[in-house]
């Protein structure tokens, strides 16, 4: 027989010449005049064990459990309550535009080149000075640019947490942040929320038993709920911060996006020890594309996790940055704001009034002063699965209620974005969604 030596020597002597090449799926094979003998050197044909090669870590990453419903819901004759994204007609393109036209005019290559892990400077300043409008007094050093507020919240898992210790997160919650949690191994445990938002008196019993290490909430215009946490919940929420030493992450996505009075106050706004981190993203206001959310935390967290990031990506987007700088300089974002309220607020009553039109008679929802979403419970005997099914039948989609919490409830609640399509096809998906929900309930 041929030794394996001699084999793999022909073999480099062939490539060598050209002689040999690859295709995914047919291994090595020689080219045009040595076809007959492909067989003898087909020797790399076999694909990898996977499950020999992924790390015991890589199964804590199951398959997005909504990536289905995305593409479904990405179909153009398909109408969407299932993203969290903003409107892209509302959004300030023509705002960019400008900028970009500048940018290329002046030859200004600093926007296209690596720049600091922690974001620019300037920028930094300038989100500082939006901080302070939300009645946070920080500087530049206590805040860092991130490619998203999902970029914070895996930072903040891998250098807060070890595989084992324990997070509280309201139930229900936005998933992707359980499993940031969990993809590292912590343990997630859910704490209810109701129309005050999470269920503070019954943190404490929690917290001595426990000691968990991090509390995640999403106290302004939750998601999935589009609930507040009360004023008392949150002063209260603070003190037992402080008494058991555990930090908080205040995600703070949907703050600026309040329909009626103003936002209650930040938690980040009543810390004056550092234990909360704050997260919040241009995601929601401006475009989810850019990929430029922030932390504001206390400097010794900034440095620590920039050390974090920098492995991570090195620094987000310097062209996006240098855009949103330009954006909020030029005063384009705080008149961008209000318009966009104004144009969700109408949304939001749409959506509200097709379903007190439209809905069967036990369909539970509210009405969120801010925010993306409408939270609704189904009447009994209606599943949200076989909803799916049947609503996307009359193309309309939505979000299931069960990815929100950490262990396989929420069948019987839905959540309906109503920020991303436009006015009239919010009334139109209503009652199709009504009508696949009444035709459940009639089988
Ligand atoms: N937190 C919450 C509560 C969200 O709803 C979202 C977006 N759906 C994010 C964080 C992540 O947003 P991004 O990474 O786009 O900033």
């Amino acid at each position: 027989g041929v030794n394996r030596t001699t084999i793999l020597n022909a073999y480099r002597e062939l490539k060598a010449e050209g002689l040999v090449g690859s295709h995914v799926g047919n291994g090595t094979v020689v080219l045009s005049c040595l076809q007959d003998e492909s067989d003898l050197l087909n020797f790399t044909s076999q694909e990898p064990a996977w499950d020999q090669i992924f790390s015991h870590h890589a199964n804590d990453f199951d398959s997005y459990i909504l990536k289905d419903l995305l593409t479904l819901a990405s179909r153009k004759d398909v109408i969407s309550f299932a993203t969290g994204m903003a409107s892209p007609e509302t959004g300030p393109l023509n705002a960019f535009l400008g900028i970009e036209k500048e940018l290329i005019e002046s030859r200004n290559y600093k926007p296209l080149l690596h720049s600091p892990t922690e974001g620019f400077r300037s920028l930094r300043e300038a989100i500082s000075g939006l901080m302070h409008k939300r009645g946070v007094y920080c500087s530049y050093d206590e805040i860092m640019l991130l490619s998203g507020s999902q970029q914070g919240l895996d930072v903040a898992a891998r250098m807060i947490l070890d595989p084992g210790d324990i997070v509280v997160v309201e139930e229900p919650s936005f998933f992707p942040a359980i499993q940031a949690f969990k993809s590292i191994g912590a343990r997630v445990m859910g704490i209810p929320i109701d129309e005050k938002g999470m269920r503070v008196d019954l943190l404490e019993q929690l917290l001595q038993r426990y000691r968990p290490k991090l509390i995640y909430t999403i106290p302004t215009f939750h998601n999935p709920t589009g609930t507040e946490m009360e004023l008392e919940r949150r002063i209260r929420l603070i003190e037992l911060a402080y008494k058991y030493k555990v930090l908080i992450i205040e995600d703070d996505a949907y703050g600026d996006l309040c329909y009626e009075g103003h936002s209650l106050p930040l938690l980040k706004a009543m810390d004056n020890e550092g234990y909360v981190i704050y997260l919040s993203t241009f995601s929601k206001t401006v475009y989810s594309g850019l990929r430029l959310g922030w932390m504001t935390a206390h400097k010794k967290v900034i440095k620590k996790f920039a050390a974090a990031k920098q492995i991570m990506d090195l620094h987000s987007s310097s062209l996006s940055q240098w855009i949103i700088e330009q954006f909020i300089k030029s005063g384009g974002l705080e008149a961008h704001i209000p318009r966009l309220c104004k144009d969700y607020r109408e949304k939001r009553d749409a959506m509200y009034d097709a379903l007190t039109k439209n809905a069967p008679s036990d369909l539970l929802w509210n009405m969120p002063r801010g925010g993306y979403y409408i939270w609704c419970k189904l009447p009994s005997g209606v599943s949200a699965a076989k909803l799916i099914t049947k609503a996307a039948e009359r193309k309309v989609v939505f979000v299931p209620g069960t990815p929100f919490f950490t262990s396989g409830q929420g069948d019987d609640y839905i959540r309906l974005n109503f920020t991303f399509e436009e006015l009239k096809d919010i009334t139109d998906g209503i009652q199709r969604l009504c009508a696949a929900m009444k035709e459940l309930i009639d089988e």
